[in-house]
């Protein structure tokens, strides 16, 4: 049995078309068993998107469908992308996705690499 998970979806709290609600409704539909909303953020509204996909996880009782909290953290100065992955992990999120490559001057220096996530620097998401 397949079962499809998306950990990348936006809705309208950024560049996405639904709520939360209407997102997880047709990935429920389409049958997706587990979908990640990650909304596109930054220290302005980080908190707001974690506590809204929190929120969002009452549509588990319902249907049949994992829903997890998380953000993407969107054009975001390189030496910053680090301590506000960690800070969205203490505030519950479950899943940090990072978008927007920098340009070579402003990649972070080499001894800081290992503190982010895995192949940040060299792989991207392929949708906006
Ligand atoms: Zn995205």
């Amino acid at each position: 049995m397949i079962r499809l998970i998306d950990l990348h979806t936006h809705t309208i709290f950024s560049d996405g078309e639904l709520i939360p609600s209407e997102l997880v409704r047709r990935a429920v539909i389409h049958g997706y068993k587990a979908i990640a909303l990650t909304d596109h953020a930054d220290y302005t509204n980080l908190e707001q998107l974690i506590e809204a996909g929190q929120k969002a996880k009452y549509l588990e009782s319902e249907w049949d469908i994992r829903v997890l909290a998380g953000v993407e953290l969107t054009h975001v100065p390189p030496r910053k992308i680090a301590p506000l992955a960690k800070k969205a992990k203490e505030l519950g999120a479950e899943i940090v996705v990072v978008h927007g490559r920098p340009p070579p001057s402003q990649s972070p220096p080499e001894q800081m690499q290992h503190l982010l996530p895995v192949n940040m620097w060299t792989s991207w998401p392929t949708r906006a």
